[in-house]
């Protein structure tokens, strides 16, 4: 897989908002269309070439609004050219029935779970043919797949698509560690998931998000296995340090590109982060 090409250019990906309400505490976070259309273009100016995107109603909870993902969209590709633009299709807060209702805008890409998991507080459900059902209408849409794994299963749910010629045997594959009830952020974990990709979907490129004060240290686990991308943003963690809260996601994605320099890489532009998901 990717992993060996370890002088290859990294792509920093920044999740600006996700679906925790926006409290006191996170003061930062992107809510409305265009707090989030120009967090993300400081994100782009620091040196991030993905965004995922959630969108919110006005009461800031969850929505799966097409035109609000559209809107962002549009703002994106007028600010920030290039710039993967890739769609969340999570659960948190949402209908399943509506989690694909802003595929038909065609992003470059969208999230994929491929599997149920305990969530802090809720059961996040993805039936199997909710699964299909999704990467169904990515494939219609031309939508690239980011395939979510928040447990070894999830591997194993997206061979099945490929296997189903639902996604192409090039994937690429972001696991998800430190939320809470699901896998725990350690070290150990990462190579056994990284073992069984490269068993059953050898051709897959990769990244690792860490969920709150896990964020750094997965980055550089990922980076030490010559992860394609790395993942930041203010949905996964909004602290610098334990006492210090994160300005910006332009912030969370400076710290980024330290880290990628530190492990002797640099950042990805965005058409060589075009080149390595496999979007053209
Ligand atoms: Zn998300």
């Amino acid at each position: 897989m990717a992993a060996s090409r370890s002088d290859a250019p990294v792509v920093i990906a920044v999740a600006i908002t996700g679906s925790v309400p926006r409290k006191a505490d996170n003061p930062a976070v992107p809510v409305t269309v265009a707090e989030q259309i120009e967090s993300t273009h400081q994100a782009f100016e620091a040196g991030a070439t993905l965004c995922h995107i959630h969108v919110r109603n006005d009461d800031e909870s969850p929505s799966s609004d097409p035109e609000k993902f559209a809107a962002v969209q549009e703002g994106l590709r007028t600010h920030c050219p290039g710039m993967i633009v890739q769609f969340s299709t999570g659960g948190r807060g949402r209908d399943p029935a509506a989690r694909g209702l802003s595929l038909k805008h065609r992003p470059d890409m969208a999230s994929l779970s491929t599997g149920s998991v305990n969530f802090p507080t809720i059961v996040y459900e993805n039936s199997a043919s909710l699964v299909t059902d999704l990467a169904s209408q990515m494939k219609r849409y031309g939508v690239r797949p980011e395939i979510e794994v928040f447990d070894l299963s999830h591997l194993h749910g997206a061979k099945r698509l490929v296997e189903a010629g639902l996604i192409d045997a090039r994937p690429h594959v972001q696991f998800v560690m430190g939320v809470q009830n699901a896998m725990p952020a350690e070290e150990h974990l990462l190579d056994i998931l990284l073992a069984e990709t490269r068993r059953i979907l050898p051709e897959a490129t990769w990244t690792a998000a860490g969920i709150g004060r896990n964020q750094a240290v997965v980055m550089a686990w990922a980076l030490a296995r010559g992860a394609d991308a790395v993942r930041t943003g203010l949905e996964d963690n909004i602290r610098v340090t334990k006492d210090r809260l994160a300005a910006s996601n332009a912030e969370l994605v400076g710290l980024a590109a330290e880290a990628v320099a530190r492990h002797g890489r640099r950042v990805a532009t965005p058409a060589e982060a075009r080149a390595a998901l496999g979007l053209t």
